[in-house]
């Protein structure tokens, strides 16, 4: 019997698994900087912890769960998203007793039984940042820019300038606010008159009618029906009106690019007030090219090779857009799952599909920079040298070279010729090989062959 990794699973190796933990550890890097402290949850969590958080009548809940039994009969579910567990740990360690403000940050793997499509796993990896304890929606703008900026890092804003201004790609914050508890029955009642007067909505929607009219605007099936969905906005009360005009200006004086999506409400029970989406054009159907087309977008493939993209245009349809992180505020979900009432809002981003837009588009930087380490391989001519390569290539893989100290070491392998070797060295990418000779050996010398140009020079080892 032959074995495969699970349907919809992946494994992730060579530059894949490199490009992931780059990614996570810029994250990493960015949180710190702005206060945010990393947590480690499990990856399973009792199941009716997700059913009251995220809710009974939603996909993830209805048909995406993991669940299952151990063998003392306790009924636990792989962890569907971040948000859930964060917020039972942050209750369960008192923090909101403890902490007047709580800013956490995760990164890691997240379960979904969900059709496999492109870029899209049922074990797939989530970044996510939680801001406990303030209600002002400086907490809200605050993490929204946080957003951005991971996103910035990754190279996708660097991306909309080389896009001709964003004609072709754009970046963009999609804003809405849901309401609190005094006004989303207000919302909801609007939306539920309006839905109602569409005609022939799928079963699905008719079936959500009832129990979640929000998520109706999410359905594929109807999507092109609801095109004078009303003015959300303008049923906020009083305070949810304020905040979410405060949030605004907020994002202007940060010169952050957002726009007011009526039609965003994410699928989630546990959103109040804000809610957001930071999309992209949706390039993954774009024409790659090796010559140059008009109004064509340079980018680079993994070998700084240019080649050619012309993307789709800005399409107004908004199921043709790729969400890259989404979040909100959840004022609620911390009492709702028994804690003290605790004001709070987060965001989270697909990490697979954040790296297949940014490989897309790659510019030299983004390859250079998770590509860090240089390999360098060790060879031997003469089998006798066999130890002393050894111990040479030990030494540099604890203090790398004089010029380059991040270096990943390669060899020496006996019982293999050289032309071996040095078939091995390009297979695997190696910068340079460095070559033990008996006679440059008693010389106390090497050969450093560069595998790029295959210049071979000699080196004294003491200044290697
Ligand atoms: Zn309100
Ligand atoms: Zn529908």
């Amino acid at each position: 019997m032959n074995y495969r990794a699970p349907r919809g699973t992946h494994d992730i190796f060579g530059e894949d698994a490199a490009k992931m933990s780059w990614l996570e550890q810029k994250a990493r890097d960015i949180f710190k900087k702005h206060g945010f402290e990393e947590v480690r949850t499990p990856i399973f969590e009792e199941s009716s912890l997700f059913i009251r958080s995220v809710g009974q009548p939603t996909d993830i809940v209805e048909k995406e769960m993991y669940t299952f039994e151990d063998k003392k009969g306790r009924k636990l579910a792989l962890r569907p998203e971040g948000t859930t567990s964060l917020v039972r740990a942050f209750i369960e360690h008192k923090m909101d007793v403890l902490m007047p403000v709580s800013k956490f940050f995760y990164a890691g793997e997240m379960f979904r039984y969900e059709r496999p499509q492109s870029g899209r796993y049922r074990q797939f990896h989530q970044i996510g940042a939680e801001f406990f304890c303030v209600s002002s929606p400086v907490a809200d703008a605050e993490i929204i820019l946080l957003a951005c900026d991971l996103l910035d890092f990754v190279g996708i804003n660097e991306m909309e300038a080389r896009f001709d201004n964003g004609h072709f790609f754009e970046m963009k914050v999609h804003l809405n606010s849901l309401g609190c508890r005094k006004c989303r029955h207000v919302l909801r009642e609007k939306l539920v008159e309006y839905l109602i007067s569409l005609s022939n909505l799928c079963e699905n929607c008719l079936r959500r009618l009832v129990k979640n009219p929000l998520r109706i605007l999410d359905c594929k099936t109807d999507s092109y029906k609801f095109t004078e969905i009303p003015q959300l906005s303008s049923y906020l009360c009083d305070e949810c009106k304020h905040d979410f005009d405060l949030l605004k200006s907020l994002l202007e004086v940060a010169k952050c690019d957002y726009v007011v999506d009526n039609k965003l409400v994410r699928g989630l029970d546990y959103y109040t007030k804000t809610v957001f989406e930071i999309c992209c054009s949706d390039i993954l159907s774009s024409i790659n090219s090796s010559t140059p087309i008009k109004d064509a977008v340079n980018c680079y493939d993994q070998n700084f090779k240019p080649y050619y993209i012309k993307a789709r245009r800005m399409n107004k349809d908004l199921n043709r857009r790729i969400t890259l992180a989404a979040g909100g505020r959840y004022d609620n979900l911390v009492k709702d799952l028994s804690g003290q009432d605790t004001p709070a809002v987060g965001f989270a981003l697909g990490s697979e599909r954040v790296l297949i837009v940014a490989e897309k588009f790659g510019s030299p930087e983004f390859y250079k920079s998770f590509r860090k380490f240089e390999k360098v391989y060790v060879a031997i001519a003469d089998q006798e040298l066999f130890k002393e390569a050894f111990s040479f290539a030990v030494k540099i893989a604890r203090n790398g070279l004089k010029n380059s100290k991040d270096i990943s070491v390669f060899g020496p392998i006996n019982d293999k010729s050289l032309t071996w070797q040095l078939k091995f060295a390009d297979k695997i990418g190696a910068r340079k090989t460095i070559i033990f000779v008996k006679t440059e050996f008693k010389k106390g010398k090497v050969l450093v062959k560069n595998m790029e140009n295959k210049v071979q020079t000699e080196a004294s080892i003491c200044e290697l």
